[in-house]
């Protein structure tokens, strides 16, 4: 197998053998050769149905036409520019159009730069130092995030190399929980600069939000002038055109965007009201810069992503992403597994437990043994999904009904293997 040979000659030149920790899977990842449209091929020529899809950019699948043609054309007319170019404009107004909280935005390179600065914002805009954030939730990969956090850090959840007193500065509640945010708050919270969540918790599986929870949280934010920072890097331009906040009804102050606005490219964005945004430099005393923010390249793959995902394109995705689930849920019953099947729009994932799962010590009580085998036998069966129980499967514009039958098939033998 060319994969094994590779992964053999990758774990002396990179830690793990992967460049980001979740990549790494027993006994090697397959190393990826090509992706077309909902398919992914290895180096050893297998094809898989997809719903990684790179954690979650892909949202119109693998080389998207629409997407390759335009960035074609303007990297023949250079890559990076130093200066600002009209397509940065363009995309800012159209995620301004398309996002309540958005009337300013800045530019990034990654989630994890998004999530970095709209706190530094928040604190510099707030003059306070705290920050909440809830256990599982992840952030990306900084310092003031490190705490308590999900994705690949789920096994490692407060990472070494962070200063103590930068996450004395980090408080964490459970999500979900109305009556321990009310507790930290009047223990703390004079000194609050802002909440930060994912609406839907994307790096734990897949939670939602209990009915009203969201809307509990702007309102003991206002009450107690704490900025409500929306981690949309998953959700947003996944679950709705404006994301999470449209489709929950809940407006933050700022929001973090990643993944999907880069159209396949390294990209994140935070944006917010032109108040709170103006306080970023050069306009404002709250330091943000970087070498590759709006890069045309980027910028190109983002605008002609964002140009095609209109309110029809939802009722589409999000009717596949039903259908799937659906199908699942029955395989699930029929087998008489125990399981929670979560998801929404064009995300699930089964949890293998009969409990609820609301928050993070909830979705640690799943069986991961049988979700690894549960993944184990998909791959055999050609299909990929996210190789952890903490992280949440996606749908493409690119999958059609033929994969989705496929993919049903080779759930119900992989699922069966289960009982084994
Ligand atoms: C992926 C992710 C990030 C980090 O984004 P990167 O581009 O990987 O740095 C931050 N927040 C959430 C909710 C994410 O899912």
């Amino acid at each position: 197998m060319k994969s094994e040979t590779l992964f053999k000659k990758s774990k002396d030149l990179l830690p793990g053998g992967v460049s980001s920790p979740v990549r790494a899977f027993q006994p090697y990842p397959f190393f990826a050769k090509e992706g077309i449209g909902s398919h992914l091929w290895d180096v050893d020529g297998k094809r898989y149905i997809d719903y990684c899809l790179a954690y979650g950019p892909l949202i119109l699948g693998h080389a998207a036409p629409n997407i390759i043609n335009p960035v074609h054309n303007q990297l023949k007319k250079g890559t990076a520019f130093g200066v600002p170019t009209e397509n940065e404009i363009e995309l800012a107004k159209i995620v301004v159009d398309k996002v309540p909280c958005a009337e300013m935005i800045r530019f990034v390179n990654s989630g994890t730069e998004a999530t970095m600065s709209a706190i530094r914002l928040a604190r510099g805009f707030t003059g306070k130092n705290k920050i909440v954030k809830f256990e599982g939730s992840y952030h990306g990969a900084h310092d003031y995030v490190l705490v308590k956090s999900g994705s690949g850090a789920t096994c490692l959840p407060d990472s070494a190399g962070v200063p103590s007193n930068t996450t004395e500065n980090t408080l964490s509640v459970p999500f979900n929980d109305e009556e321990a945010l009310i507790e930290l708050i009047e223990a703390q919270g004079l000194d609050i600069a802002a909440i930060i969540l994912e609406p839907v918790m994307g790096n734990i599986g897949c939670i939602e939000p209990k009915p009203g929870y969201l809307k509990f949280l702007r309102e003991i934010t206002v009450e107690n002038d704490i900025l409500l920072i929306f981690d949309e890097v998953i959700t947003g331009f996944r679950i709705s055109e404006g994301g999470a906040q449209e489709y929950y009804g809940v407006i933050p102050d700022l929001v973090t965007l990643g993944k999907i606005i880069g159209g396949g490219f390294p990209m994140g964005a935070f944006a917010g009201s032109k108040e709170i945004m103006e306080k970023i430099s050069p306009l404002g005393n709250v330091y943000q810069a970087g070498t590759f923010n709006g890069n045309p390249i980027s910028i190109t793959a983002g605008l002609n992503t964002l140009k095609q995902l209109d309110s029809n394109f939802y009722m589409d995705i999000n009717k596949k992403g039903e259908l799937l689930r659906n199908g699942i849920k029955d395989i699930l019953q029929d087998l008489k597994l125990e399981f929670n099947l979560a998801g929404i729009g064009s995300m699930f994932q089964i949890y293998f437990t009969a409990e609820e799962v609301y928050d993070y010590q909830d979705a640690k009580k799943a069986d991961v043994d049988k979700f690894m085998t549960y993944f184990h036998e998909l791959l055999k069966e050609n299909v990929f999904i996210p190789p952890s129980q903490f992280e949440c499967c996606f749908l493409s514009k690119a999958h059609s009904s033929t994969d989705l039958t496929d993919t049903l098939t080779s759930m119900e033998s992989a699922l069966k293997m289960i009982l084994e």
